[in-house]
């Protein structure tokens, strides 16, 4: 499918495309059967320009945005959607982050590192008893003088069991504070990665803190300001992985429309049948529409990142999109397209992720409500 971006970003698209053409696309059903993260792969991305996206060149980045990243996300997404999860934990949920609000001690130090690939980058919110009410998280930060004790646990972390650094979030004295923890911090400690049902080979695992000692220069913007640097990046994080989900339905629709022009039943390719014909066309409808909410979503979250409604509703829209995109095509596909190997059985597996990871359907839709009742009172009219 033609997926229509600005002119200004065609080159990049064309290029992304090609890499996943040849580097991904070859090896995606390998990445998900071997449940292996593709650690090379993913360097690679790095020093194509890819991770490092939104990061000025001055700190090792390309010094492009955030349309640029969701391009990037919606092709790895097509490509291998644990890839691209993986990417959007290190490139926009980590890397992103640091150097939006990290001091330049990190800037110099840490985003360069995370850019070029030779790190790799986590976002660590989740804990065992805190999920999505994130904020009722148990692990702590003592102060001591100028530096922190940390101590605690966190779960479901992508890329955890490879990371390198780790944005993560703790209870400090009188709110919340983000820190850079390293994983070479004496009293790190990583568990072993989770088999999960779908996103094979986007490695997700535990980490155990114990008395990390943390000097006061790890805090990633400021002390008791973990919630605002949290919410600074949450609407645009909503709107990257959207473009994940994209990505994921365009593969459904195309191997459906390939497959269902192909299958012959009763004499007739299986496309000739309405039946058929209405799933080509719902998919086709939704997944359209599901791609210009999320681009304009971008496109608005680029000038403001406090804009909630568009970012909550596109992903909420997306990842339904997905789902059901990918358990049409396992219906076209028929009895093949059930059996482990055939790549719409893992489009299936990964969409589900889309209503669960980054914040539920659940909780998506309460923010989307709240937003838009909020806009109402303010005067907005749909
Ligand atoms: C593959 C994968 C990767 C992940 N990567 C990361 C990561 O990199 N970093 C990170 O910090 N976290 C990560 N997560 C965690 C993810 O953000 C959480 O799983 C998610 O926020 C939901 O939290 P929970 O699993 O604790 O479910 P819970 O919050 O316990 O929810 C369970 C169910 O209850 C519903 N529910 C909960 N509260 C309400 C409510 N108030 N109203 C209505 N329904 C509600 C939920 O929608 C859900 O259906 C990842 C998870 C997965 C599966």
């Amino acid at each position: 499918m033609e997926s229509h971006v600005p002119d200004a970003y065609s080159d990049l698209r064309d290029n992304i495309r090609e890499f996943c053409m040849k580097e991904v696309i070859p090896v995606a059903a390998k990445i998900d059967t071997d449940d292996s993260f593709p650690v090379d792969l993913f360097r690679k991305m790095g020093k194509m320009g890819y991770l490092g996206v939104t990061v000025p060149e001055e700190y090792g980045g390309s010094g492009m945005d955030y349309i640029a990243q969701g391009i990037i996300q919606e092709e790895l997404g097509y490509a291998s959607a644990s890839l691209a999860l993986s990417y959007g934990a290190h490139s926009n949920l980590c890397l992103d982050s640091l150097y939006r609000n990290g001091s330049e001690f990190m800037r110099e130090e840490y985003v360069p590192k995370l850019c070029s690939g030779e790190w790799i980058g986590s976002l660590c919110l989740t804990e065992p008893s805190s999920g999505s009410d994130a904020f009722a998280m148990k692990t702590s930060a003592r102060r001591e003088g100028d530096s922190f004790i940390l101590n605690g646990s966190k779960t479901l972390i992508t890329n955890a069991p490879y990371a390198d650094l780790m944005l993560t979030y703790a209870r400090t004295d009188a709110d919340f504070t983000a820190f850079s923890v390293l994983a070479s911090d004496k009293g790190v400690r990583k568990g072993s990665s989770f088999k999960k049902l779908g996103m094979k080979g986007s490695p997700t695992g535990e980490l155990f803190f114990e008395d990390v000692f943390l000097p006061g220069e790890r805090i990633v913007g400021k002390e008791n300001d973990g919630k605002n640097v949290i919410l600074s990046g949450l609407n645009v994080e909503r709107a990257i992985l959207a473009m994940l989900f994209v990505g994921l339905s365009r593969r459904a629709l195309e191997l459906s429309l390939s497959y269902s022009q192909e299958r012959k039943q009763g004499g007739f390719p299986i496309a000739d049948y309405e039946l058929i014909q209405e799933k080509i066309s719902y998919m086709y409808t939704r997944i359209e529409a599901a791609r210009l909410l999320c681009q304009r979503a971008l496109e608005r979250v680029q000038n403001n990142r406090f804009n909630v409604a568009d970012s909550a509703s596109a992903i909420l829209y997306a990842a339904e999109v997905a789902e059901f995109a990918a358990r049409e095509a396992v219906q076209i596909h028929g009895g093949y397209g059930y059996t482990s190997g055939s790549e719409v059985e893992r489009l299936l597996r990964d969409s589900i992720l889309g209503q669960i990871g980054a914040g539920t359907t659940e909780i998506r839709k309460k923010i989307v409500a709240r937003a838009v009742s909020k806009m109402f009172r303010e005067g907005w009219r749909p």
